[in-house]
């Protein structure tokens, strides 16, 4: 009693949600959401019938308190964003701690994401940093911040994610190939799971040609930056890492 389950939910394709996922949506005693007409649309295709509040980044203290006060009483509920996984990009970072200082438990259910379904199908871009990778949310509507945080990615050993709004992406493609080395390699990840899905990797260089064939920017996209470690190492450890490594392991050195 009293658990909040944050689900995530399609992020294009309606089948792309987890038999665990179900089950708990038709479960719980309510499912707190970001938009309800949207929602019922998801709920309905799978016959799920469930009280619905809103919760959105505008009310989401007092959705939150709201929630709390369910919970109190023994319910459980779910919280489910228009798409993907609740708290990434998404509300649910504030209502998650509520509850859990309200002393009541919070569940993430594992699902989809744009971010783990573009790194996923990443390739390369992995070998930099033993695997690891910097997702940087969304990319800032100010030219200048934006332009920043490209330096940071620029400058990074293990690669960059972003998430980047259509209106916004054609600008931000010529400003990384204003500020980043040719061959460098960008990943444009376009309509995931959808059916006009398409995964571009190409290098800097070759950007603005390839631009130029574009016809409609329209659609949802993660971009990615390719790390800057030296592509003929297996890894990005720096070189006290390194050395610390040898130290410890001496058949790496
Ligand atoms: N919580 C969501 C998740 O886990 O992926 C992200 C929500 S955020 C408000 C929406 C952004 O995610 C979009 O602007 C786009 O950058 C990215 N996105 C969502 N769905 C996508 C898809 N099917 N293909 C590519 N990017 C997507």
């Amino acid at each position: 009693a009293g658990t909040l389950y944050l689900v995530p939910t399609p992020i294009g394709n309606l089948a792309d949600i987890t038999v665990r996922a179900l089950h708990i949506l038709s479960q719980v005693d309510g499912i707190a959401c970001e938009d309800k007409r949207h929602s019922a649309m998801l709920l309905n295709a799978y016959g799920i019938s469930k009280p619905l509040y809103a919760l959105h980044e505008h009310n989401e203290i007092s959705a939150s308190a709201y929630l709390l006060e369910k919970l109190r009483n023994g319910e459980r509920w779910a919280y489910i964003s228009d798409a993907g996984t609740p708290g990434i990009s998404d509300p649910g970072a504030i209502l998650c701690e509520e509850i859990k200082k309200g002393g009541y438990q919070v569940c993430p259910l594992p699902g989809p994401s744009a971010i783990t379904a573009a790194v996923s199908g990443a390739g390369d871009f992995l070998k930099h940093g033993n695997g690891g990778f910097q997702f940087l949310g969304f990319l800032p509507a100010k030219a200048n911040q934006r332009d920043e945080l490209l330096k940071v990615a620029a400058t990074s050993n293990i690669s960059s994610f972003f998430y980047e709004a259509p209106h916004r992406i054609e600008s931000t493609l010529s400003s990384i190939v204003a500020h980043l080395d040719g061959d460098r390699k960008v990943l444009i990840a376009k309509e995931l799971s959808k059916i006009f899905e398409e995964i571009k990797v190409i290098a800097v260089r070759d950007l603005p040609d390839w631009m130029k064939t574009i016809k409609s920017w329209q659609g949802e996209y993660v971009l990615g930056i390719e790390g800057a470690a030296r592509r003929d190492s297996p890894t990005s450890f720096d070189e006290d890492t390194l050395q610390w490594i040898s130290a410890i392991d001496g058949r790496i050195g």
